[in-house]
């Protein structure tokens, strides 16, 4: 727990397994990215909160987490972010024939996307895709439900993705769902991901303030995070 919000002690190739039993099981479960913003926000609205402490998975997707563990006496060592787990299941995929839905972003970000997945794995099993501005939901639950898919990718960046996969996980037939926030951006080649060091060294945060000034704002939560972290060190 981290000032009020779970984070699963896992790795990739852990959280792999588990979620390929929730998928022969047809067990649902929803998979959710933390990240310092999202922690403070959730302390201000009881709502989000609520939803993070009910999703089935919490990975600890920003660095921040990790050093907030490690400064609590934590047991969290690394990161696990949305879109290596997003990978992750497309591997999934692609070795075992799960079936895969992409709901969001622009239409030429999510078809692009789309074929950079199909390029990169032969036997990936994309069997739908969506973009991120359809107003009538039925059409996206009766498309997902139509594809048959076993896994649902949501992204339309934080907290629009998790409200959509709560309000939507039982009326669609699929098991797994994960929040990717701006994944098929990066999966796009529209927005570049940073350099492996950078990723290695924790420092993906300042690639993206340096590639986007204007996330200053949203980047500041890591400083402030990482004080209530702190002083809150005794605190769940
Ligand atoms: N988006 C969407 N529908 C909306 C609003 C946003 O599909 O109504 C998409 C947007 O096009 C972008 C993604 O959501 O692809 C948001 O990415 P962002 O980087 O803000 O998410 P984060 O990873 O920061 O949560």
């Amino acid at each position: 727990m981290i000032l009020g919000v779970p984070v699963c002690v896992t790795d990739y190739s852990q959280i792999k397994q588990t979620i390929r039993n929730d998928l022969d099981a047809k067990r649902k479960s929803f998979l959710v990215a933390i990240n310092p913003e999202k922690i403070l926000k959730a302390r201000k609205d009881s709502s989000l909160m609520q939803l993070l402490n009910n999703a089935t998975y919490q990975i600890a997707d920003g660095v921040g987490v990790v050093y907030a563990s490690k400064m609590r006496g934590g047991k969290i060592r690394s990161r696990v972010t949305g879109i290596d787990s997003m990978t992750m299941l497309c591997e999934l995929s692609n070795e075992h024939g799960y079936r895969i839905f992409m709901y969001g972003a622009k239409e030429e970000i999510l078809q692009k996307a789309k074929e950079n997945l199909l390029k990169k794995y032969p036997n990936i099993q994309i069997v739908g895709a969506l973009n991120g501005y359809q107003k009538d939901n039925q059409i996206v639950v009766d498309a997902i439900n139509e594809s048959n898919a076993d896994i649902v990718f949501v992204a339309m960046g934080s907290p629009r993705q998790e409200n959509w996969i709560v309000e939507n996980m039982d009326r669609v037939c699929a098991c797994v769902f994960q929040g990717v926030g701006g994944s098929f951006d990066v999966l796009s080649g529209t927005i570049p991901r940073a350099p492996q060091w950078m990723q290695k060294a924790g420092l993906e945060w300042l690639f993206r303030l340096l590639r986007e000034p204007k996330r200053i704002g949203r980047q500041i939560h890591l400083i402030s995070f990482l004080f209530l972290a702190f002083v809150k060190r005794r605190e769940v």
